[in-house]
């Protein structure tokens, strides 16, 4: 057979061609922007011509620091279509981390959302390998800014060429994209996708027991695409010919609710935090939604409660899918066997609930100290992947990548039981696990058993310190101030049958909300903090 290169210009290539009409509709600071990709291609084409004649050359780094709309679209095919790197920056970084990545990636050009400005003004005399920057923005001046050299994106665009011909010596095993994990601990690590990885991760995204993205979809991308690539969602769209709706800057729940219901969204993706939000909005606001297939939630465990509501009062349904920054990131999904249809409902929730099985072309093991765990829906051991588009390594750094990648594996740090139909369910990060008396009790269990409580809005569950049983877990709740009064007493009648008693929490703290990462997830990290001092006596 042919061995032709899978490079991400020819997915463009194919929606320039077959799909001129069809369109990416983006919600700007002004408006909303209705692009053909007829002229999507063309601005494409042009800003690749610009950034070449700034000097970016095959290999470079080009950083965007955007929210999700049509120019940053147009970026995630110029960049690695020219040959250069898309380096995609999370906007909800500390100064320190945006240095430390940009410094990292040795970013040549930098892409930056007019209304992100500030921050990267605030470090622009600590990132020395920044040549030019561009100033993504609907406003036709310049706005007053102290970088230099600055440039305005739809200036250069007019001066770029539309024809511009990207290099035809595109390799599919060169770099196409970056992105840097959302550290929790120590400075975020880079991980590098391939032009290979990402068409084949596309690929997966388009079959029918994955997400079935096809031309006939209108997809929202509402997960950020400064986090691992909005999880391929922008690529496979294009390549595909399918709508687009982008969600822009400083989205609220009612601007997803009126997307969905204006531009008859059909698949749409987030993390639960949105999903959970969206649910609190509906509880005053009314929007139609009947036009999704269903809503792929992922980046941390959906609690079932959510889904069920969903479901039941909606009729909305959820694909639960699991991955991480390296591992591009789709790689499990939990998707009902056809032999399962006939099965009582609450138990089609038991399994829509977990992270499923490995998607078409991943790899997966569960493993503890004595092997490979029993298909027992009991046995905890680490989540092991391998595939063509988990990374084998951290950017610069060997260390971390000797400790997360052996025997041609990735270990993700993600623990995990595996049941008889092949399914994992996620019960911890490997830090985030309470190892109480010698056994292990899941943090995300509790949480998501608090989280079916309708007095419940938002739960974590930590480990504490204890003198007998070494660690105990704890849990944090945020009330749903819709409901009546929830008491901790309430809360532990609630948990009681679902659970052995060693499990329960020994405290449930009320507080006002749960700290998140810059990706919406819990940040356990700062509530083991804030409490460190908090012991529990036998
Ligand atoms: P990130 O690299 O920031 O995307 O985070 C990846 C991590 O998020 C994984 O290693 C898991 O710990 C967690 N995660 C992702 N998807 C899920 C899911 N569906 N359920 C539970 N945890 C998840």
């Amino acid at each position: 057979m042919m061995d032709t290169q899978l490079t991400i210009d020819t997915l463009l290539v194919r929606a320039e061609k077959y799909f001129t009409k069809k369109e990416v509709i983006s919600r700007t600071s002004t408006g909303i922007t209705r692009l053909t990709y007829g002229d999507f291609a063309k601005r494409t084409r042009a800003l690749a011509s610009v950034l070449d004649i700034l000097g970016v050359k095959y290999g470079d780094r080009v950083g965007t620091f955007a929210w999700n709309d049509h120019r940053h679209l147009e970026a995630y095919f110029a960049i690695p279509s020219m040959g250069a790197v898309l380096h995609t920056i999370n906007i909800r970084l500390s100064s320190d981390h945006l240095k430390y990545i940009i410094n990292d990636a040795e970013d040549k050009v930098l892409l930056i959302d007019q209304g992100l400005l500030p921050m990267i003004e605030n470090i622009k005399d600590e990132i020395p390998t920044v040549e030019a920057f561009i100033v993504l923005s609907d406003n036709e001046e310049l706005p007053e800014t102290n970088l230099k050299p600055i440039y305005h994106y739809e200036k250069l665009l007019k001066e770029g060429n539309i024809n511009f011909s990207f290099p035809d010596n595109l390799n599919e095993d060169d770099p196409a994209g970056m992105c840097y994990t959302s550290a929790t601990t120590g400075n975020p690590k880079g991980v590098l996708y391939t032009h290979r990885s990402i068409v084949l991760h596309s690929m997966m995204l388009g079959l029918a027991d994955t997400f079935g993205i096809s031309e006939s979809d209108r997809a929202m991308h509402v997960v950020p695409m400064f986090h691992v690539n909005a999880w391929g969602f922008p690529f496979a769209s294009v390549w595909f010919g399918t709508t687009q709706v982008l969600p822009g800057p400083n989205f609220t729940f009612n601007t997803i609710g009126e997307l969905i219901e204006t531009e008859k969204v059909t698949i749409t993706a987030g993390v639960p935090t949105i999903w959970i939000g969206l649910l609190n909005e509906l509880k005053t606001n009314m929007y139609d939604l009947s036009s999704l297939r269903f809503i792929v939630c992922g980046g941390a465990a959906m609690p079932k409660g959510v889904i069920r509501t969903y479901q039941e009062k909606y009729n909305i349904l959820f694909v639960h899918a699991y991955g991480a920054t390296e591992t591009s990131p789709v790689t499990t999904l939990s998707r009902l066997k056809s032999y399962q249809q006939e099965m009582e409902d609450e138990d089609k929730l038991e399994f829509i609930s977990k992270q499923g099985i490995p998607v078409p072309g991943i790899e997966l093991k569960v493993i503890n100290n004595q092997g490979e765990v029993e298909k027992n829906g009991k046995d905890m051991g680490e989540v092991l992947l391998r595939g063509p588009w988990i990374t084998d390594h951290y950017y610069n750094k060997p260390e971390k990548t000797a400790e997360a990648v052996k025997d041609g594996w990735l270990y993700t740090g993600d623990i995990a039981t595996v049941d008889f139909e092949g399914n994992i369910k996620i019960v911890d990060r490997t830090k985030d696990l309470i190892k109480s008396g010698g056994e292990w009790i899941s943090s995300v269990d509790l949480e998501n058993a608090l989280m079916a409580h309708e007095g419940v809005s938002e739960a974590a569950v930590i480990s504490v310190p204890h003198e007998k049983w070494q660690e105990r877990p704890v849990a944090f709740v945020v009330k749903n101030a819709t409901y009546g009064k929830v008491t901790k007493e309430v809360l532990l009648d609630f948990l009681e049958p679902q659970f052995a008693k060693w499990w329960l929490p020994d405290d449930i703290i009320f507080i006002n909300e749960i700290p998140k990462t810059s990706v919406g997830k819990f940040l356990k990290r700062k509530l083991r903090n804030d409490f460190k001092d908090y012991f529990i006596s036998g």
